[in-house]
C-alpha cells in the first residue's frame, strides 16, 4: 500500500479554499501539480505538501468549441507556468473565446476553481482549475 503525499480529494479541497497544493521533491526539489504518485521529474516518492502562489503566466490556449457533458462552448482552455515553474491546465474566465487572441500568451493569471456536479461518466463531485487575468 502506498501513502499518497496529496490526494487529489485534497487537491481539490485546498482548490476551494483558495489554496493550490502541490507536491515538493525532496530529492530533486523538483515540484509536481496536480498530484501525482511520484515525482514527475525523476519518479521519486518522496515527496512533501507544498502551498503555490497560484499565480503564473500563459504559455499557450486553445479555444475549445465542442464541449464535453456540463460544459458549455465556446471556452477558453490556457497552459499557465506556474510562477513556482510547473506547467498546469485550466479554463480562462472573463475573455471572450471569440476575441482570444495570440495576446493572451504571456498574460498574467491567478488561480481559481469552478465545482462541476456530478455527470454522468464522473459520479463524484469535480473540482476544475479556473484561471483569471490579473
Ligand atoms: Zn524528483
Amino acid at each position: 500500500m502506498i501513502a499518497y503525499p496529496l490526494t487529489y480529494k485534497q487537491f481539490y479541497e485546498g482548490l476551494k479554499k483558495g489554496k493550490l497544493l502541490g507536491l515538493k521533491c525532496r530529492i530533486c526539489e523538483a515540484l509536481t501539480v496536480p498530484p501525482k504518485m511520484c515525482c514527475a521529474k525523476c519518479t521519486s516518492t518522496d515527496l512533501e505538501l507544498v502551498e503555490l502562489s497560484g499565480r503564473g503566466e500563459i504559455k499557450t490556449f486553445t479555444v475549445i468549441r465542442v464541449a464535453p457533458e456540463e460544459f458549455t462552448a465556446p471556452y477558453v482552455v490556457v497552459m499557465v507556468e506556474l510562477d513556482e515553474g510547473p506547467w498546469v491546465l485550466g479554463n480562462l474566465e472573463g475573455v471572450d473565446p471569440d476575441q482570444a487572441s495570440m495576446k493572451l500568451i504571456g498574460e498574467k493569471v491567478t488561480i481559481g476553481h469552478k465545482v462541476i456536479l456530478p455527470v454522468k461518466y464522473n459520479p463524484g463531485e469535480g473540482v476544475v482549475m479556473i484561471f483569471s487575468l490579473t
